[in-house]
């Protein structure tokens, strides 16, 4: 079986911070990118609050430019996604891909979070074919037509000003009577003529044919219902963090974020660390991820220093 002194599991700001970290520190590090290679990022449109970029840069190519700086260090970045582990004892195993397994004398787990699902059948039903939770994936799909965005916080209304830009129309379905964004993106939305906000507003069904969505049915203030003829439905409800692997060997909370320890990224396993959205249900900025993948990084060199 491979052995690796440090792994880690994810390819966002956190696992490529903790990447730059180790490997300046001599350790020999490989991360498996997971699922989706880069992160949350590379579906994002512009970010301009990582400092550093005056003029704003895309996710995808931030993201490249953390791995070529992690590469410059040595990182063996890989394809492939951890679907199962045994953390009983060191060296830890990691199953990647359902085939092979690979062992490590420390862990940095930064498998981030995905986007949450109303839970709804059509939904299932219309995934690809009209339902998303990425409009700057998919809104290139639905230039000029009418669309909905799901939620109040700051990603649907970044989302809802994202499809603004392409779409006739878009309507916003918030569930309570305010929005729970930061004044500025509530002002954005506001002030956008062809955003539409549906108050106290929930979803019954999305509805559709063959060729894919053509409408959802809401109901309204629990009471009425209400038919909107859209194209595409946009989730921003928020994210589930990527944990349910590792949730047997390391302490979670309620919502399945991993608890570290004070400022540390010390997991309940000593030598099991956590960085990023997968432990952070407050304050997920890229920016965060990357400051909390470096003391992920400096608590594996000094946990590995202390157990060589
Ligand atoms: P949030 O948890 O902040 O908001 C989720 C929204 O979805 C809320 O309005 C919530 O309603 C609504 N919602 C949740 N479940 C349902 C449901 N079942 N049906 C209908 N509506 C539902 O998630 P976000 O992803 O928006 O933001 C996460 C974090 O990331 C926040 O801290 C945010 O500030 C930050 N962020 C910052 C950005 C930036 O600074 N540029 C950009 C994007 C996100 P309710 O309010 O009623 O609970």
């Amino acid at each position: 079986m491979e052995k690796i002194d440090l792994l880690i599991l994810g390819s966002g700001p956190a696992g490529y911070t903790a990447a730059i970290y180790a490997c300046r520190a001599n350790i020999q590090t490989v991360v498996y990118e997971g699922l989706q290679p880069g992160g949350q990022l590379t579906t994002t449109t512009d970010i301009e609050n990582f400092p550093g970029y005056p003029n704003g840069i895309s996710g995808q190519q931030m993201m490249e430019e953390f791995k070529a700086q992690a590469q410059r260090f040595g990182a063996d970045v890989r394809f492939g996604f951890a679907t199962k582990v045994d953390f009983s004892e060191r060296p830890f195993k990691v199953l990647i891909d359902d085939e092979k397994w690979v062992e490590a004398n420390a862990v940095i787990i930064a498998t981030g979070a995905n986007a949450k699902y109303l839970g709804l059948e059509s939904e299932e039903k219309f995934r690809g074919q009209g339902v998303s939770a990425c409009a700057t994936c998919d809104g290139f799909f639905y230039r000029k037509k009418n669309v909905a965005v799901v939620g109040g916080g700051d990603t649907a209304c970044e989302e809802a000003s994202y499809l603004a830009t392409l779409c006739n129309k878009v309507y916003m379905i918030v569930r309570r009577d305010v929005l729970r964004a930061s004044k500025a993106m509530q002002e954005r939305v506001l002030n956008t003529p062809n955003i539409e906000i549906l108050w106290k507003h929930q979803t019954k069904e999305i509805v559709g044919d063959d060729m894919g969505v053509n409408g959802a049915i809401l109901v309204r203030d629990g009471k009425d219902e209400v038919k909107i003829d859209i194209d595409g439905f946009f989730l921003a409800i928020g994210h589930h963090p990527n944990s349910d692997i590792f949730k047997e060997w390391v302490d979670t909370d309620a919502e399945g974020y991993i608890i570290t320890q004070g400022k540390s990224c010390r997991t309940s396993r000593e030598g099991i660390f956590a960085a990023g959205d997968v432990q952070d249900p407050t304050y997920r900025q890229a920016v965060n991820a990357a400051a909390a993948g470096c003391r992920a990084a400096m608590d594996a060199e000094k946990y590995l220093s202390e157990n060589r």
